[in-house]
């Protein structure tokens, strides 16, 4: 089954099977709409508030988000002091209703309501228990408001609308929606943690919802990083706006994506090709290309690939080769290398049409070698700098094709030898470093000759047109 993933997915879609797989895997906590965690989750939880019963998460400096803007309103104080003398609620500013007895609006200033706010202050500020312990019957007696319109809030709605002080302008900032639209928001979010904090899903395309779900629930198991639900937030706004259809999505790889949500994504990306590929050994080794990281080698050299070798007999032998040097601890960019010389020979064979191992004989191989030879004498000719350049600017900026170029051809510590010949100088070096150092041999250095026949390479030497 393919699914299409949105209206600007090009052809691109979503790997056949990876929806099943997603159902069947993720799991009933992480299937919600809005994803909301404990403060003691160990990947997305972080310690409580250290405001004493406040129990909300902390973000910086140990404060919820609610207590770090009171503290910075109250001007910084040293936080163990202010969190020793605030009070849980100062932070739930939604929830706290004027102080004066009867009145229910939301607070303004000093605890109380803007109406009596305002009489404070026209009374010049007196102390506050004294005053409400002596006012007029008349400013008493607010009268019953209305309840605000946001389900369990109970403070009254302001006079002139449907929401008390802190909704009506959490609805403000949110650029004034429908308020039906913007009471169902409220409907699904678990009470008692702000929205914030909260992971929202909803009106996503229902495929990237269950990729982003299976992503997180990835992370969560994994236990390797903390990540704050707000850094969540960002991404899956981010999605929203790019009107995404699925994580895999080409266009979200790479630079297209601000840094910030980068991570995030690029893991969920790996943890769904892996879901939708499989890993290990069984499901690698028939692939053309060989992600190394699934058979669990990491370092240098991510991928080894075969597809260019259009031989059968030739990948099939590469692909032993390649799995036995990996499996003995042979480093991953060096088992690639190997495989690219191997497809250089591959290219090679299918341009004489040699159709089977039994004739690759030593005078095809003699052949070869005096190609690669001739190859490599046309690359060190400076006469085809320009043409080379151009080679390398189709994958690579002009930039680094001439710091290539300039590699290769060095004079001195160059990758490329003149004739192609094996550094031998080099090689003594490497036998007598292991026998020095790594005691090999008995620690005596054995004579290359051991190592290294160039009776074929002296012949293609002869065969090579000058
Ligand atoms: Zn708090
Ligand atoms: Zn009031
Ligand atoms: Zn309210």
């Amino acid at each position: 089954m393919s699914v299409p993933v949105g209206p600007d997915a090009g052809e691109y879609r979503v790997p056949g099977g990876l929806l099943e797989k997603l159902m069947a895997v993720v799991r009933p906590e992480f299937r919600a709409d809005v994803l909301a965690f404990d403060a003691a989750d160990p990947v997305f939880g972080s310690p409580a508030c250290m405001v004493g019963g406040c129990g909300r998460p902390s973000s910086s400096r140990g404060l919820c988000v609610g207590h770090e803007g009171r503290w910075r309103s109250c001007g910084r104080p040293p936080l163990e002091e202010f969190a020793a003398t605030t009070a849980a609620e100062f932070a739930q500013s939604a929830l706290l209703r004027c102080r004066v007895p009867g009145c229910g609006y939301g607070v303004a200033a000093m605890n109380l309501c803007n109406r009596h706010a305002r009489h404070w202050i026209k009374a010049g500020r007196p102390g506050i228990d004294g005053w409400l312990g002596a006012l007029p019957p008349g400013l008493a007696a607010a009268g019953r408001g209305r309840e605000c319109a946001v389900p369990g809030c109970p403070v009254w709605a302001q006079p002139e609308g449907t929401l008390c002080r802190v909704h009506q302008r959490a609805w403000i900032r949110h650029g004034r929606p429908g308020i039906d639209e913007w009471l169902a928001r409220f409907a699904g979010f678990r009470p008692g943690l702000p929205a914030h904090e909260q992971i929202d899903l909803r009106g996503l395309p229902p495929a990237l919802k269950l990729e982003l779900q299976y992503g997180l629930q990835h992370r969560r198991d994994d236990q390797t990083v903390k990540v704050r639900p707000r850094e969540v937030r960002g991404a899956v706004g981010f999605l929203r706006k790019a009107k995404a259809g699925s994580v895999l999505d080409p266009g979200l790889d790479g630079t297209a994506v601000p840094a910030s949500h980068r991570g995030l994504l690029r893991y969920a990306r790996r943890a769904l090709e892996d879901l939708a590929e499989g890993a290990g050994w069984d499901a690698e080794y028939p692939r053309d290309t060989w992600k190394l990281r699934r058979l669990g080698i990491s370092g240098k050299g991510a991928e080894i690939r075969f597809g260019d070798i259009p031989q059968p007999w030739l990948k099939d032998l590469a692909k032993r080769w390649a799995r036995w040097r990996l499996s003995t601890g042979v480093p991953g960019e060096r088992a690639q290398a190997g495989i690219r010389a191997v497809t250089r020979l591959a290219g090679f064979l299918a341009a004489r049409d040699v159709p089977a191992l039994a004739q690759v004989d030593r005078a095809l191989l003699e052949r070869y070698l005096a190609a690669f030879i001739e190859g490599q004498r046309w690359v060190l000719d400076p006469a085809h700098k320009q043409e080379i350049l151009q080679i390398l600017s189709q994958r690579l900026s002009p930039a680094v094709a001439e710091e290539t170029y300039a590699a290769m051809v060095a004079k001195t510590g160059g990758q490329l030898e003149p004739d192609a010949r094996l550094n031998t100088e080099a090689f003594r070096n490497v036998l007598k470093l292991r026998a020095e150092i790594e005691g090999s041999w008995g620690g005596k250095v054995p004579p290359i000759g051991q190592y290294y026949d160039p009776v074929y390479y002296e012949k293609a030497l002869s065969l090579s047109k000058k």
